[in-house]
């Protein structure tokens, strides 16, 4: 995995060589079923989840079970 614009965040998947998309991907957490958007590659399928982005993404989560 490597970016060849780091200020766009374009990631590519290195096995490919396709810039991989924003796609929503069902993620489980804390036993439930979440839909968030993650980095996919469009050609293997193969989602990309930087640390960092998880964990926003998991913020984001808490944030919709606070809300319900
Ligand atoms: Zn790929």
């Amino acid at each position: 995995m490597k970016t060849n614009d780091e200020a766009e965040m374009q990631w590519i998947c290195e096995k490919c060589n396709e810039k991989l998309v924003m796609e929503k991907t069902s993620v489980i957490y804390l036993d439930a079923d979440f839909q968030v958007e993650l980095l996919k590659c469009p050609r293997c399928g193969m989602v990309f989840i930087d640390e960092e982005m998880a964990r926003g993404k998991i913020l984001e989560v808490e944030k919709a079970l606070e809300d319900k």
